[in-house]
């Protein structure tokens, strides 16, 4: 049988009942002879709080952990991130912020944190430095906030889509596509790395080159042209060397694919899949988000982390088409780093600018040129833009980037011969339109970059339990 965690305990009625607290020791503090310890295992916000009276009947150390009932011995091995297994009755708090406490009767500690070395001591700690010691940051209340919201969050995105007819798709993480034009690809490889290939890769173990995905979308467009609607969320690659705040070499994405859609029924979808998961963190992880706006809501001016999510679930997003928003850009040229200019990609300190300054709060920008998007994106009637669309944040800039896919089979093998991609490797690609093609539609949303949203955390890094990147692989 499963143990009550501390969030049920917290939430028990009646109170006066017998309880059993396990976790670890956030914090303990002395008056007189009462010894406060607040215990937390992770599954709240905060712990719960545990009143040890040094007078009176309670026995520490008689626990399942101590072979000797040790009062003074148990007592000072209860310290900061010690692992304990607490025995008591659960009596109301006169304490503010909390409905009940427990009032001790036993404590055992099952693993003690030496003081000298355990790194957690304090009550604050940077980021930078928690980074370091990514095996213990979730124990912090921070941390703690960021995993359960990402839970919550992805659990979300699984219901949003099987309330909605998609089916969930796994795509492999292994891939021969090497063209996709997404992002710099990692290699995988059992070839001797001091052995130059005399003749391709023919002798590797795939029998060809292989790298990790950068992206599911090209087989999700597979089982979409199925089964109508499909959905990845997976693990994505990419070889990034810049060191940005927005960018992990392995990251989860999240990508649907819609048969008989269009451009603008993606956009509903993104728009509608965007506000339900802001709606989702809002109600299903509302201590953990009111935790962040105290804490978090230093960029979201104003209106903190909750108001801005609830103003965006509530609110239509701006819609624009690429030549649109150069043009508003182009009004305040002076104010950016890289000029902006019709044709040269939408930089983030412009799409910035786009969703803080110009609609105050979430755009999609439509229609971009097709020399600075993916080879799949279809044409429109003018030949120089795509059915492209992107969602720009505040703060952020690109969460979500998505597009109608080319179904005419000629112009798709044509666009791709112009970039010089070998059409042969992408003959089951190109099938599709050769076959019963149809008119299809998706988008990928970075996780990550939606948790930095929910969150406020300003670094990616801090939104994924252990991040990779460029010269970052550790744990
Ligand atoms: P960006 O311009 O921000 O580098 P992109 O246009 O290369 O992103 P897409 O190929 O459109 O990204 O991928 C879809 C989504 O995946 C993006 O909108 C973003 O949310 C996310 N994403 C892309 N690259 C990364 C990365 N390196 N780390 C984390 N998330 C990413
Ligand atoms: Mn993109």
């Amino acid at each position: 049988m499963l143990f009550p965690l501390v969030r049920d305990i917290r939430s028990l009625s009646p109170k006066n009942q017998d309880v059993t607290v396990r976790g670890w020791v956030r914090t303990r503090r002395e008056m007189k002879n009462l010894v406060f310890i607040e215990v937390n295992d992770g599954s709240s916000l905060t712990g719960i709080q545990c009143v040890f009276d040094r007078g009176g009947g309670g026995n520490a150390g008689a626990g399942a952990g101590a072979k000797e009932g040790n009062t003074a011995g148990t007592l000072a091995a209860l310290g900061t991130g010690a692992s304990v297994e607490i025995r008591g009755r659960l009596v109301p708090s006169p304490a503010a912020g909390q409905d009940v406490e427990v009032a001790v009767s036993e404590i055992a500690v099952l693993g003690p944190a030496p003081a000298e070395s355990y790194p957690l001591q304090k009550k604050h700690h940077s980021l930078e430095f928690l980074r370091e010691i990514a095996h213990l940051r979730a124990r912090t209340t921070t941390f703690g906030a960021v995993a359960r919201v990402r839970s919550n969050l992805a659990f979300a995105v699984h219901r949003f889509f099987r309330e909605r007819g998609f089916l969930y798709l796994h795509t492999p993480v292994i891939t021969s596509n090497d063209a996709e034009g997404a992002g710099a690809m990692f290699r995988v490889t059992t070839l001797d790395p001091s052995v130059k290939p005399e003749s391709g890769y023919g002798g590797d173990f795939f029998g060809r080159a292989a790298y990790l995905t950068v992206s599911g979308q090209l087989e999700a467009e597979t089982y979409a042209c199925a089964l109508s609607r499909v959905y990845t969320f997976g693990p994505a690659f990419r070889a990034e060397n810049s060191n940005t705040v927005r960018h992990l070499a392995e990251f989860w994405m999240i990508e649907p694919e819609m048969a008989f859609a269009s451009l603008e029924d993606d956009m509903d979808l993104a728009e509608d899949f965007l506000k339900s998961l802001f709606t989702a963190a809002l109600e299903d992880c509302a201590r953990d988000i009111a935790f962040f706006d105290k804490h978090f809501s230093g960029e979201h001016a104003g209106k903190g982390i909750a108001g801005t999510l609830e103003e965006a679930a509530a609110s239509r997003f701006v819609r624009m088409t690429y030549t649109e928003a150069v043009r508003e850009l182009e009004k305040a040229a002076d104010s950016f780093e890289y000029r902006p200019r019709w044709g040269c990609d939408l930089q983030s300190e412009h799409e910035k600018f786009l969703t803080e300054k110009v609609a105050g709060g979430p755009v999609i920008v439509t229609s971009y040129p097709k020399e600075i998007k993916a080879f799949y994106m279809k044409m429109n009637d003018d030949e120089k833009t795509v059915r492209a669309m992107d969602v720009l944040v505040p703060r952020l800039g690109e969460i979500i980037g998505g597009s109608q896919r080319e179904d005419d089979p000629l112009k798709l093998s044509r666009r791709m011969e112009e970039l010089g991609m070998k059409t042969d490797n992408y003959f089951w690609y190109l099938d599709l339109r050769r076959y019963g093609s149809v008119p299809h539609s998706g988008f990928g949303l970075g996780f990550e970059r939606l948790i930095q949203y929910v969150t406020g955390m300003i670094n990616i890094r801090d939104v994924i339990p252990y991040p990779r990147a460029a010269g970052q692989a550790e744990f």
